[in-house]
């Protein structure tokens, strides 16, 4: 099992995950709809270019919404393109982005380089 954690301060954002396959992307046929997640919960895959770790929206207790509301843009949701829009809960540093907007994947994606994984939860 893996748990990752702020690369700040290292208090954990998500619960114990084994990596996974995501989901295969579901289709676009209605608008205005939340897509249903891209990954199960307790799952997490690594992005192609490995700078991004892919989680269920509900996986990531740690985090907190940015608070720059810029940051926090989208229609139905957060459509995640105006940069990482979830923070540490504990020190505030940009951590992850979410996605959950009708015309976005519903996933939250963790920044690589922000975070730090370790096989083991902390004590
Ligand atoms: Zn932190
Ligand atoms: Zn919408």
């Amino acid at each position: 099992m893996t748990l990752f954690s702020c690369g700040n301060c290292r208090k954990p954002l998500t619960g114990d995950l084994k990596e996974a396959r995501p989901s295969r992307n579901t289709d676009q046929r209605s608008r205005h709809r939340i897509a249903p997640p891209r990954m199960v919960q307790g799952a997490y895959a690594i992005s192609q270019d490995a700078s991004l770790f892919i989680l269920h929206p509900d996986d990531v207790p740690g985090t907190a919404p940015h608070p720059d509301h810029e940051r926090r843009n989208g229609c139905c949701g957060l459509d995640g393109q105006d940069g990482p829009n979830l923070v540490c809960a504990a020190c505030g540093a940009d951590v992850a982005t979410k996605q959950s907007d009708c015309w976005t994947q519903n996933l939250v994606a963790l920044t690589a380089a922000a975070v730090v994984s370790g096989a083991e939860s902390p004590a």
